[in-house]
């Protein structure tokens, strides 16, 4: 059993609920100061072969631990080991940026100087930003930050310390993948339909070219002319998905309490609930409970909201707000129940494609990185209104698109999801429990199936199908 334990109620949250997507609840156990019942003491942790600490350097491991990760010029380079070797890129940077303050395209978080951020570094000044510690009958993983890499592609490392390391020697447990069984990668894609919905046309046509099922996003309160109904209606009949996009697109998902705009009429709960039946209402046949939050901003207060409205999964994660929605995997989310999430943070738009010599390699990385640690990739654009987003054409917008999916093309056993499909299959991953009995992994669910993609799982080396 993997028992996580920290003295700050907020990490021992997000990291219980991360240490449950990767590893599930039949793996994990939480012990928080009120389970009263378990008590974490130097003896019990002294039982244990693997240890994962996150925080300032023990002293007693200070000069004896092998350092995988050093800070150099702003960004973390990890250095080779059995550890490390499933990373693409081998680098990650304290904080970067494609568009704005906003948008990474490369898929990690933010990790902030701020020694009292539990997103900061927990020394700032020393250089090592992680390591491992092996001794004869036990291993020790630790990071230099309170929350570890729960944001970013080196959670892997996390994952590949349980599941394989020294597996033959010391204990390990499995890790559920991100990708469905029978697949080395999967993918998912969609336009978030601010307004112009029919205008995202072209952009389905070049998708259908390439199988790929299409989806949109769609705040509600917009005009639905007889193209945008003609439009979802063909992308439902190509197996594409549509999910809210709230009903105004207010920022803070319309939380009066935070920074809501002028336009808010309500909270999330307004949001959400008004949006699907909008939605229902335009699309009778079609029932979603999937949404993209606006501005990929979510306030901790907005997600029950969200449960209460009928919503049980959300798109988001983003570099520059509410750092604990923005998850390395996909799956329960922290501070609320019976609700998931799917980070996808890389932005396909002109503004990040032209003042890089209209060069996709950002995207080519993200990919290659997504695909290497098995991560289920999502990325986005939107239609065009007034506003283009920094695409100089719809043809300009259509060969840089067609060129990105040449590249996915030439990848062997991609599953190309519409955006139901890929929360719908996150869905089961999240209720899905792994059980060990001697050599087999089991596994039961604690809700209906909504999936007929199956499960994974990374273990002493080797890929299992569940
Ligand atoms: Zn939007």
């Amino acid at each position: 059993m993997i028992k996580v334990h920290f003295e700050n109620p907020e990490i021992q949250e997000i990291i219980s609920k991360a240490m449950i997507r990767s590893f599930t609840h039949g793996l994990v156990t939480s012990i928080t100061s009120e389970n009263a019942s378990i008590s974490v003491s130097d003896q019990m942790l002294a039982g244990f072969q693997k240890q994962i600490i996150f925080g300032p350097i023990p002293e007693t491991l200070k000069d004896s631990m092998n350092i995988l990760g050093v800070i150099s010029n702003e960004v973390i380079e990890f250095k080779t080991h059995r550890l490390t070797e499933n990373l693409h890129l081998r680098s990650r940077h304290l904080e970067r940026y494609d568009f704005e303050k906003e948008w990474n395209n490369l898929g990690y978080g933010r990790i902030h100087k701020d020694e009292r951020s539990i997103w900061g570094l927990a020394n700032s000044v020393s250089l090592n930003y992680c390591g491992v510690f092996d001794s004869k009958d036990s291993s020790i993983l630790w990071f230099n930050r309170p929350i570890g890499p729960v944001d970013g592609f080196d959670w892997r490392i996390i994952e590949d310390f349980v599941s394989c390391y020294r597996w033959d020697e010391i204990t390990a447990l499995p890790a559920l993948a991100e990708i469905p069984a029978n697949y080395q990668g999967a993918i998912t894609f969609r336009i978030d339909c601010d307004e112009a919905i029919a205008s995202g046309r072209p952009l389905f046509e070049l998708y259908k070219e390439h199988r790929f099922p299409f989806s949109l996003a769609i705040k509600t309160e917009q005009d639905f002319g007889d193209d945008s109904l003609r439009l979802i209606s063909d992308i439902l009949d190509a197996q594409g998905s549509i999910v809210i996009h709230s009903h105004t697109h207010a920022p803070e998902w319309g939380e009066p309490s935070l920074r809501a705009g002028p336009k808010s009429r309500g909270d999330a709960f307004f949001e959400a609930s008004t949006a699907l039946q909008v939605l229902n209402e335009k699309i009778p046949n079609y029932k979603t409970t999937y949404a993209v939050s606006p501005f990929h901003q979510n306030p901790r207060v907005a997600i029950p909201k969200l449960v209460r409205a009928g919503i049980d999964g959300f798109v988001g994660g983003i570099i520059c707000n509410d750092p604990e929605y923005l998850m390395a995997r996909g799956g329960g989310v922290p501070f609320s129940e019976g609700i998931i999430s799917h980070s996808e943070q890389c932005m396909f738009h002109g503004d990040c494609v032209h003042p890089n010599q209209d060069s996709l390699q950002i995207y080519f990385e993200a990919i290659e990185n997504a695909l290497k640690t098995e991560t289920f990739f999502g990325y986005l654009d939107h239609p065009f209104s007034n506003y283009h987003y920094g695409w100089k054409s719809e043809d300009d917008r259509l060969q840089a698109h067609s060129r990105f999916l040449n590249y996915i093309d030439k990848k062997e056993g991609i599953w190309k999801a519409s955006l139901k499909d890929t929360l719908d299959f996150l869905w089961d991953r999240a209720n899905a429990a792994m059980n060990l009995s001697g050599d087999r992994i089991t596994v039961t669910y604690r809700a209906k199936r909504r999936s007929n993609q199956g499960l994974k799982a990374r273990w002493r080396g080797k890929s299992h199908i569940l």
